[in-house]
């Protein structure tokens, strides 16, 4: 089965802690766009420190920007068997950009998983994330009971809290959510795509509800 995939919904709904996971087990890569945007950062070009201008304010960055940048990461994988998006597309104009990419490579978008979370939980969920500054996997204060000092369980890296994870960002990010991102629910639920996920619950809960509406589709 090809399992082209994106997850959908607000910042801090889990979508990257089930992305790895479903990467894993299913055997597809696992995109996610601002991790991709956190290491291209980390290599001080001149487009990196622009584009970390926005991600600071908890801004996005340019659709032509980002599209650009987007598709060298998506040329980087084998996408035939299936891929797992998270943080991308994040407007419509990156929606259509990313169907004409799928296009030219004979692929169809196979289910956009949207997260549903009240928004109050997201506050505190981002609060508590801490994210391994080597691999990206994400851990939370709240629900792994960290000790100050906690290493990475995968990668022995360092955990941090993201810049833009502060609380003051997260509530920009949101209202740019909800601004910018929240269109792509009508626009994927006209095209027949979506199936919303409840994010509430233990990592295991939602991955078990994601198998569950992935074998539904099948
Ligand atoms: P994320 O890790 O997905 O929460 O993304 C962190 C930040 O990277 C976002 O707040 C944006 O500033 C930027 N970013 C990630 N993906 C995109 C995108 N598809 N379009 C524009 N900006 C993005």
């Amino acid at each position: 089965m090809k399992t082209h995939l994106v997850l959908f919904g607000p910042p801090g709904a889990g979508k990257g802690t089930q992305g790895q996971f479903l990467s894993k087990d299913l055997g597809i890569p696992f995109i996610s766009s601002g991790d991709a945007l956190r290491e291209g950062i980390n290599k001080k070009s001149e487009t990196a420190e622009k584009m970390y201008s926005f991600i600071k304010n908890g801004e996005l960055v340019p659709d032509i920007v980002v599209e650009e940048f987007m598709s060298k990461i998506l040329d980087q994988h084998t996408l035939d068997k299936g891929f797992i998006l998270d943080g991308f597309p994040r407007t419509v104009h990156q929606a259509e950009f990313l169907n004409i990419y799928l296009s030219k490579i004979n692929v169809n978008l196979y289910a956009v998983i949207f997260f549903l979370i009240p928004k109050e939980e997201i506050v505190k969920r981002i609060s508590g994330r801490r994210t391994c500054e080597h691999c990206n996997a994400v851990y939370n204060i709240y629900f792994n009971s960290l000790k100050d000092d906690a290493k990475c369980e995968r990668c022995g890296g360092n955990l941090a809290q993201r810049e833009d994870d502060k609380e003051e960002v997260v509530i920009r990010r949101i209202e740019v959510y909800e601004e910018k991102t929240e269109p792509l629910i009508a626009y994927y639920k006209n095209k027949g795509l979506l199936s919303e996920v409840d994010a509430l619950g233990t990592v295991e809960d939602v991955s078990k509800r994601i198998k569950e509406v992935l074998s539904d589709r099948a």
